[in-house]
């Protein structure tokens, strides 16, 4: 459930109608929604109530929106994130250092360090080297560094090649088969305390069989490890959970979830991990554009609007479906293409769908547009860095401004030998 719902024939974000917000900040933006952030963020720690003891850090590369990550922090919950960057955000948010795992597959030195001069919670180590080197570097200067084992278990997650992290051919983590014999040389290194074993198959999930099967396979590897002596206190489940992109999908639910987390691994007695990004933000935010004109088509029309490919590039990148509607519908429909100004023939959001009639000057909005939206965004053809809003109740604020291409100009230098 969300809060972008029609009152009185309007759009409205909550309590803001959205033709308002487009009148003040323009189009186009995206536009977040605070009750439904942590709506999200309650209904999945909920779904979680019976797996024990758990700890939950929201995967600061879906939705790394300061004003969103503080939502976060505010309901508790700590951040996974996968750069320096996002390092720097999670805790300029009020994130507590403890409460941030840091993940991914290409941590750089500087990166380990930075990590380990914050103090985060655990490092989730993707590679023996990498391993080492934090070793390395944590015993250099007298500490010990909190980490786990990201493990691929070899499972299909069955969702989109491009988002599947979990299969044997995939970069991320060490072969489930291999992970013994690894995890027991790390655990004797120096400046490491390896205390468990993570794990992330993939995003968008519409099933939970392949997250199942996975989690049953960890518990193997948990109780191999205690067979070799290993102390296992943590183990880190990731994230995943699908959501709903079209009225008719239905993915798992978090209580479904939940459920099957709290079955499968019963016994575990460990503090169990979560990695949640898209199930918290995705139905949190909608990207709200104009209409620039309708071209005629050969099979349809087209719907050319001022959003493109570079704010909003998962249709492009995944052949993804964001559903389409007017804020003001007329009850209308119409079958066009929805696409955008730029110069690719993948800027375009819509093919030959059956959508509310609009016409020039109107405005609609694509769902399902809080996670991987804005933070995949960027300035291909000198177009603007896409705005963003947060709703509460009856009032709002841009928590992100438009970047015009004159900023991004004025980072540029034509050398003094050019001129
Ligand atoms: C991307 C990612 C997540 C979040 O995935 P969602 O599908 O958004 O829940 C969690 N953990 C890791 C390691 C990731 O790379």
């Amino acid at each position: 459930m969300d809060h972008f719902q029609l009152k009185d024939g309007v759009l409205h974000a909550e309590d803001v109608a959205l033709s308002d917000i487009a009148e003040q900040v323009g189009t186009p933006v995206y536009v977040y929604s605070r009750a439904t952030l942590e709506r999200h963020a309650r209904v999945f720690r909920e779904g979680l109530k019976d797996a024990g003891k758990i700890h939950l850090a929201f995967a600061v590369k879906s939705n790394p929106n300061l004003a969103v990550l503080k939502i976060l922090a505010n309901q508790g919950y700590g951040a996974d994130v996968v750069s320096g960057g996002e390092l720097e955000r999670a805790l300029a948010a009020g994130m507590k250092a403890d409460d941030i795992v840091f993940s991914g597959v290409g941590k750089s030195r500087a990166e380990l360090t930075l990590g380990l001069d914050k103090g985060i919670g655990q490092f989730n180590l993707e590679s023996e080297e990498e391993g080492q080197m934090l070793a390395e570097i944590a015993a250099s200067r007298g500490e010990n560094a909190s980490a786990t084992l990201r493990v691929n278990p070899d499972v299909d997650a069955g969702t989109h090649a491009k988002i599947s992290t979990g299969k044997a051919e995939n970069k991320f983590g060490v072969a489930i088969d291999v992970a013994p014999d690894i995890f027991a040389r790390l655990s004797k290194l120096e400046g490491l305390n390896l205390r468990g074993v993570a794990v992330h198959i993939g995003s968008q999930l519409q099933n939970l069989d392949p997250l199942e099967k996975c989690y049953t396979r960890m518990g193997q590897l948990l109780s191999d490890l205690r067979s070799a002596g290993h102390a296992i206190t943590h183990v880190d489940l990731g994230g995943g959970l699908g959501v709903p992109y079209k009225p008719e999908e239905n993915p798992p639910s978090p209580a479904d979830y939940g459920a099957m987390v709290a079955r499968v691994t019963e016994g575990w007695d460990v503090t169990l991990m979560f990695e949640p990004g898209r199930v918290i933000a995705g139905n949190s935010g909608v990207m709200m554009t104009q209409v620039i004109r309708i071209k005629p088509g050969v099979n349809s029309d087209f719907v050319i609007v001022d959003a493109a490919m570079n704010d909003l590039m998962r249709p492009a990148i995944y052949d993804a479906w964001h559903h389409f509607e007017a804020v003001q519908p007329t009850g209308d429909s119409m079958t066009a293409s929805i696409v955008g100004p730029i110069c690719e023939s993948s800027d375009i959001f819509a093919k030959e769908r059956e959508v509310d009639r609009v016409q020039t000057d109107d405005l609609g909005i694509f769902r399902t547009a809080g996670a991987y939206g804005a933070t995949m965004a960027n300035t291909y053809n000198s177009r603007p860095l896409v705005p963003e809003v947060l709703v509460d109740g009856d009032k709002y604020a841009v928590v992100a401004e438009r970047i015009e291409p004159s900023t991004i100009m004025a980072a540029e230098h034509v050398p003094d030998w050019l001129k």
